[in-house]
């Protein structure tokens, strides 16, 4: 059933959504016995929200026929704040923290009689591309298709549970791949938007330039619906963009015939796996076919220079931000002994772990006198370049593509053996598109041993109609 026809059901009361929702929040907790996806499941928020949509149903209430929601489960990224429910951002330093407020994405749901079943699981603060980077007592997502792999980060456990998890869709976040990245590890889709196109209000920080929120769903018309509630202007977020709104599911409909792909040639080729590759082509291939051209560009400076630039950017803005961290706010806190400074050295060295250690000495480094120059601010003019590099391309083209990563999940045995930027270099594909606050979408292209591979897309700013215009394409031709 797609989830157009079980809003229907749930208006026309031919679903019980009290009853639905209970099946589900237990599904949720038996799925999460093995696969580790929910930090949090709010099932007294998800019943009650339940509940009072039985009751409006029943009073005949008008206005909620037209929620674009009615009564669908969503799931939310722990770094996104819900009101009352405990949003960690996957850390310790987090626990028990339970927002005043609802973040700007989550008020938009609710308004549409979105359902919020619970907090996915993620890489502390976003600091990965696996989901093994878990806050201290925190568990690691495993993959819907193999448990013994990873099912791709930092938003691990909206990709899983997408998968697993029938009548569903998530909202994940991205600072340099976290949507497309476990989405492709995961078999389904994933849209990062243009940056500032989707608030940020609300949202636990990473890195303030970089953070953009965005849908993760089985398939593309779940990912549409989402996007067309979530997306707008706020003012309570200063780079939101006041753009004029869309109707992205309109979008679904039209062919791609006359389009215009660029094969990023760079991203092809020596480093990326043979079965990734076929799987892509293959998909390049479903999008000639329903008419679309398709030609090689060469694109220097992304895949040379895009994990250079996004380490330094995201590392010196994520040091910052973690500065409030220190057990006086909220969050984690310890005795207080001894002298300011060796209070807040013990809460942090106590509830951060490792991967935010080494980020916080590696931002802080960048942005020091003497070295700012040298390295962020280097970054910042090499991103204003990649910008333009790109901007060029969009005047022929209306898509780019490439894998979204080049290699097919790994095993948790593996990834143990990475080095930090070997554990960087997973993101190869996707830190540019975010460095460069492009929208781009992940899009399930095939099998190979048993695993998934996805395709990446990636537009102009606020072209997203385009890549959704692309990937229903590739989804019916499959
Ligand atoms: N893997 C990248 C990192 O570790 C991107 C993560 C993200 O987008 N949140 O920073």
């Amino acid at each position: 059933m797609s989830t157009k026809e079980f809003i229907e059901k749930v208006k026309n009361h031919e679903i019980d959504i009290v009853e639905h929702t209970y099946k589900l929040i237990e599904e949720c907790k038996e799925i999460n016995r093995e696969y580790n996806y929910l930090n949090a499941i709010s099932e007294e928020l998800a019943l009650n929200q339940a509940r009072e949509i039985k009751i409006q149903l029943k009073q005949k209430n008008k206005s909620i026929k037209g929620k674009k929601l009615l009564g669908v489960a969503i799931s939310v990224k722990d770094a996104i704040c819900v009101k009352d429910v405990e949003s960690t951002a996957g850390s310790k330093i987090l626990q028990n923290y339970k927002p005043l407020f609802d973040a700007f994405v989550i008020q938009k749901v609710k308004e549409e009689g979105g359902i919020i079943i619970g907090k996915t699981s993620q890489d502390e603060f976003g600091f990965g591309g696996f989901s093994v980077n878990v806050g201290i007592g925190f568990k690691v997502p495993l993959n819907p298709f193999d448990m013994e792999r990873s099912c791709g980060g930092s938003s691990g456990g909206a990709a899983g549970l997408s998968q697993k998890l029938g009548s569903h869709i998530a909202l994940g976040e991205s600072t340099g791949g976290s949507i497309v990245e476990p989405a492709s590890f995961c078999g389904v889709y994933g849209l990062c938007p243009t940056y500032g196109r989707v608030s940020r209000y609300g949202l636990i920080d990473f890195s303030n330039s970089l953070d953009k929120i965005g849908p993760i769903g089985k398939n593309i018309e779940d990912v549409a619906l989402l996007m067309n509630v979530i997306s707008g202007y706020d003012k309570n977020d200063s780079t939101s963009l006041n753009a004029k709104n869309e109707d992205y599911e309109s979008y679904l409909k039209k062919s791609v015939k006359g389009m215009k792909i660029g094969i990023i040639k760079e991203a092809f080729g020596s480093g990326v796996e043979r079965e990734v590759e076929k799987n892509v082509y293959n998909g390049i291939q479903e999008l000639e076919e329903e008419g679309a051209k398709t030609e090689e560009i060469s694109l220097e400076l992304p895949i040379k220079y895009g994990i250079a630039t996004y380490y330094m950017i995201a590392t010196s803005e994520a040091s910052t931000n973690l500065a409030k961290y220190c057990g006086m706010r909220y969050g984690a806190a310890e005795k207080l002994e001894g002298s300011f400074n060796e209070y807040f050295t013990k809460v942090r060295s106590n509830n951060f772990g490792d991967e935010v250690k080494r980020r916080i000495v590696l931002g802080t480094f960048a942005r020091m006198t003497g070295y700012r120059d040298a390295f962020y601010l280097k970054a910042m003019k090499v991103r204003t370049l990649m910008i333009q590099e790109y901007k060029k391309a969009f005047r022929k083209f209306d898509a780019l593509v490439s894998p979204t990563t080049s290699i097919l999940p790994p095993k948790f045995e593996d990834i143990e053996k990475l080095s930090p930027l070997q554990h960087y270099m997973i993101d190869v594909m996707t830190v540019s598109p975010n460095v460069a606050g492009l929208p781009h979408l992940n899009v399930p292209v095939g099998f190979e041993k048993n695993l998934p591979v996805g395709m990446l897309l990636i537009a102009d700013h606020l072209q997203e109609g385009k890549l959704l215009q692309l990937g229903s394409a590739v989804e019916k031709g499959k």
